[in-house]
């Protein structure tokens, strides 16, 4: 059982300039099996959140905290984080020329668990990640993000899941550049490392489709830098049918 507790964040980022205050005191408390989805208007701060979290350097912390298990997440480097049992997606966006998934994979595994993985079992594993998700076995052998299609990327998202069995997950509009076949298959891939491994996930997008197939144990809207209201899956229905119209017009800073 894990929580990842985050209180009362507050970052600016660079942005060449200045330093711009963007998260106006987050808080939120997400433990493991718990799906929480973040909902809000372009431009809000939901991927500064996730890359505060995340660690990447044109975000400073100006406030707050966020733990996991009570240790301190702000103070680790980035690939402490990853050994903690974070997963972060945006983490390796970067094309690996040369290095296949399958190595790729193989080495974030063993930098991980500190040791690597014995080679029968591996393999095994590999294979069913890449059935589940109805992926041709040649994706193994190819570059990491290589000409990879959106689909593809979001695929070997989740064959990280699936693989390096993280604690906790901030996937960032996971959704996006899906179309209805990937997106069913990327949620199927989410629920079941939940099911079987106690993910706890955070959940970031601006649409509601992807929470038809993943669903939402609570659900954040995010507006001007902070969370401005919270419910149960139903508060997803109901921002599809009104928009965030009220509450951007309650926040007035909105982009
Ligand atoms: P969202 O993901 O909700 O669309 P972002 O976190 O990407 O929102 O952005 C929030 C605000 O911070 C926006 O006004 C955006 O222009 C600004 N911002 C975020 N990251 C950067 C950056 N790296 N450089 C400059 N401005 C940024
Ligand atoms: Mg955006
Ligand atoms: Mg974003």
């Amino acid at each position: 059982m894990s929580t990842l507790e985050i209180r009362d964040l507050q970052v600016s980022v660079n942005t060449g300039d200045e330093e711009k205050p963007i998260l106006a005191g987050v808080d939120l408390i997400i433990r493991s099996g718990e799906t929480h989805a973040i909902m809000g208007p372009n431009g809000s701060g939901k991927s500064t959140l996730a890359y505060s979290i995340a660690g990447h350097p044109k975000y400073t912390i100006t406030g707050g905290s966020v733990l996991l298990d009570g240790e301190d997440v702000l103070e680790m480097s980035v690939d402490e984080r990853a050994r903690a049992g974070l997963f972060l997606a945006m983490q390796y966006p970067v094309e690996v020329p040369g290095v296949s998934v399958s190595n790729f994979l193989r080495t974030a595994k063993t930098a991980i668990d500190g040791e690597a993985p014995k080679l029968r079992t591996w393999v095994k594993e590999l294979q069913q990640a890449m059935d589940d998700l109805e992926m041709d076995p040649q994706f193994a052998t190819r570059s990491v993000n290589e000409g990879f299609s959106g689909g593809e990327k979001k695929r070997h998202e989740i064959m990280q899941l699936e693989l390096l069995k993280p604690k906790m997950a901030i996937l960032d509009e996971t959704d996006s550049g899906l179309d209805i076949d990937a997106l069913r298959i990327v949620s199927e891939g989410i629920n079941r490392v939940k099911e079987k491994q106690g993910l706890g996930v955070l959940l970031i997008t601006h649409y509601t489709r992807i929470l038809r197939y993943v669903k939402p144990d609570f659900v954040h809207v995010f507006v001007g830098g902070k969370i401005v209201e919270e419910g149960g899956p139903e508060l997803a229905e109901q921002l599809e049918a009104e928009g965030y119209d009220r509450y951007v017009k309650g926040a007035g800073t909105a982009a």
